[in-house]
């Protein structure tokens, strides 16, 4: 038997290593886990070069859990290591990686954030054990087999033992403190968690499996009932095979396995491959996204060669696929930096423009080969495709070729279609394209027809960045310029050339106004007379689709005029001067009726915008009623 000292310039590590790593100690199983898969998976390489003597059949990891004992045990049948190497890999170079993690650390604790990813490896065992043995033996012929035991100082022991077996078992005494890790479901949910779908199948105790009742069996007799083991891992997960192995039914089942308790089917989903200039497999799903989803669950997880990481994929994932579900497994993430690193990280931004060039191409050929199915899906997936056209740049550029706008009559134009269906008909007297647009087909309905008799198309857009987009839009195209269909006259709108003769002179203009002015709230309306067709509504109300504009903006977040928000609502009041109710007005001798039929008017205008409530829409209707009495 040989005892030593471990090489420590600290004091003693394992105490700093338990009270740095305190929030994140369930770790510990992720980091064994990972160890004895390495070890397994390094000796399948090693069989298939010749260099391991005999079949080394189907190996298996397996976790046993010892209440009473307060035993955890990791065993695997994996490469094992010879005395010496314990030495070296446990004794040398383990624990310069717990060493260094503590220099590295040691200030950051609080970015709790990137402790979970960095490896700690062997060591962290210490976070939860008064005291760790290894039993090992190695696949080396004629190598004798080992027993290490440490109780967290840097004393350890190190002895030949009896183990027959080849590979290596972790036998880590509980602590105190930490005796959660022996309640079967608390090791089941960190199984779960972390090793879903690790490459090497894992044992964790025994289930019971009813077999099939054989062809012919008598009625009611007992189907058997057999013992097998419980594997929890699933460890070829549908990530790491070749999309062209995969049908749309696998892709549906892998998003299940992922997401239990998801009841909704996604979309579509992606199948994320490349090697090079870096390593990156990866599944992501459109889900169909409702009010009700909790964007902080089921998130898009990231994985390490199919170890998980973290369901935290900022940086890598562009924002606007942040609400995307599924996975990434890229061995290229740097893991233990910070996120401010990540982000300045030359790979980690070819990364995050791979996956969005990946979307982009894949929602062009959705649309290309199944444009009524997409035109289907539209509402449910357009807010991401708007927040990435307004976010990324090289999506905008591709957007052109998926990206629709909906008319109220529920028609799907790209861009061009647009131009090209509403081009001599909404090209107004400066040769600018008019896109007239509603935001809500209830409350606009009247300006929505308005528009429609005119022979006009009316976009329905309706997502909560719209103003953001329609803005960038004109600003990337020429000559084009987005209108909200309330925003003025419909005659306003789109100018023609054609000035309407008005059936008021303009001494009577002039008389006209004031007395209208007089009878308004003129901090909000402003008076606008109009020329218009004599069947159109004496009265209506506009708001200017400027301000507005520019205060949606203010209001979603970001661009637009700095305090416009703070502004009161402005309207404009577009008085028809050809609809014989405006001449009446204007004629009426008594000044009491003349107020009457303004507030009637005006009031009528405003029921239409939605405006008419509280107080003065309870005088509206004593009004009316005592109009047709
Ligand atoms: P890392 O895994 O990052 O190298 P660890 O501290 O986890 O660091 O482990 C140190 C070394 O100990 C490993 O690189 C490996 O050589 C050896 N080792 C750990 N666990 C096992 C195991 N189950 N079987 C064989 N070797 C192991």
């Amino acid at each position: 038997m040989a005892t030593g000292n471990i090489n420590v310039t600290a004091e003693n590590i394992f105490p700093i290593i338990k009270k740095f790593l305190y929030s994140d100690h369930e770790i510990f199983l992720r980091e064994l886990i990972s160890n004895a898969t390495d070890a397994t998976l390094k000796l399948k390489h090693l069989s298939t070069l010749g260099e391991v003597k005999g079949d080394i059949g189907n190996p298996i990891l397996e976790i046993k859990v010892d209440k009473e004992k307060k035993e955890i045990r990791i065993i695997d049948q994996g490469i094992g290591m010879t005395g010496e190497e314990v030495e070296k890999y446990i004794n040398q170079v383990a624990f310069s990686g717990a060493e260094e993690f503590v220099e590295k650390y040691k200030d950051k604790v609080e970015d709790s954030g990137i402790i979970g990813h960095f490896g700690l490896g062997f060591y962290s065992s210490f976070m939860v054990a008064e005291k760790v043995e290894i039993f090992t033996k190695s696949f080396v012929e004629g190598s004798k087999a080992v027993r290490w035991e440490c109780d967290g100082s840097p004393q350890y022991t190190l002895e030949e033992t009896d183990r027959t077996e080849r590979g290596t078992e972790i036998v880590l005494h509980i602590d105190d403190d930490s005796l959660e890790f022996l309640e079967d479901n608390k090791i089941t949910e960190l199984l779960n968690k972390y090793n879903k779908f690790m490459p090497i199948p894992i044992k964790f105790g025994t289930k019971e499996e009813t077999l099939p009742l054989p062809e012919g069996a008598e009625e009611g007799a007992e189907p058997e009932k057999i013992t097998v083991d419980n594997i929890v891992n699933n460890p070829n997960p549908a990530w790491t095979k070749n999309p062209t192995e995969l049908n749309d039914e696998d892709y549906k089942a892998f998003y299940r396995e992922m997401y239990p308790m998801q009841f909704e089917e996604p979309l579509f989903n992606i199948h994320l491959n490349v090697d090079y200039p870096f390593n990156l497999t990866g599944i992501l799903y459109f889900p169909k996204l409702s009010k009700s989803v909790d964007p902080t669950k089921d998130k898009i997880q990231l994985y390490q060669n199919q170890v998980f990481v973290t369901d935290n994929v900022e940086g890598i994932v562009p924002d606007f696929l942040q609400m995307l579900r599924g996975v990434i497994d890229s061995p290229d993430i740097p893991l233990n930096v910070s996120r401010s690193y990540l982000q300045a990280d030359g790979a980690v931004k070819k990364i995050s423009s791979y996956i969005t060039r990946k979307v982009a191409d894949k929602l062009i050929s959705l649309f290309k080969n199944d444009r009524e199915g997409f035109e289907a899906k539209w509402n449910d997936i357009k807010v991401i495709i708007e927040y990435g056209m307004l976010s990324e740049e090289k999506f905008f550029e591709k957007s052109d070729k998926f990206a629709l706008y909906p008319t109220v009559d529920k028609t799907y134009f790209t861009f061009s279609e647009l131009e090209e269906k509403i081009k001599p008909a909404q090209t107004d007297k400066d040769d600018k394209l008019v896109i007239l647009y509603a935001s809500d087909e209830k409350t606009q309905h009247s300006y929505i027809e308005a528009a429609k008799e005119k022979g006009y198309e009316v976009l329905l857009l309706d997502s909560p960045i719209v103003s953001h987009l329609i803005q960038k839009l004109e600003g990337s195209k020429e000559n084009i310029q987005f209108v909200r269909v309330d925003s003025d006259h419909i005659d306003n709108l789109i100018k023609k050339d054609e000035d309407k003769i008005s059936k008021l002179s303009d001494e009577e203009k002039d008389k006209l106004k004031p007395i209208i002015e007089e009878a308004i709230p003129k901090e909000t309306y402003t008076v606008q007379l109009e020329a218009m067709d004599s069947n159109a509504n004496p009265f209506m109300i506009t708001q200017p689709e400027f301000m507005r504009r520019m205060k949606e903006m203010q209001a979603s977040g970001g661009g637009g005029m700095m305090g416009v928000g703070n502004f009161p609502d402005m309207f404009n009041l577009v008085v028809n001067t050809n609809n014989d109710l405006v001449g009446e007005i204007l004629n009426t001798k008594t000044k009491k009726k003349q107020e009457r039929l303004i507030q009637q008017a005006f009031d009528l205008a405003k029921l239409s915008q939605g405006l008419l409530e509280g107080e003065d829409l309870t005088t509206f209707i004593k009004r009316s009623f005592e109009m047709i009495k």
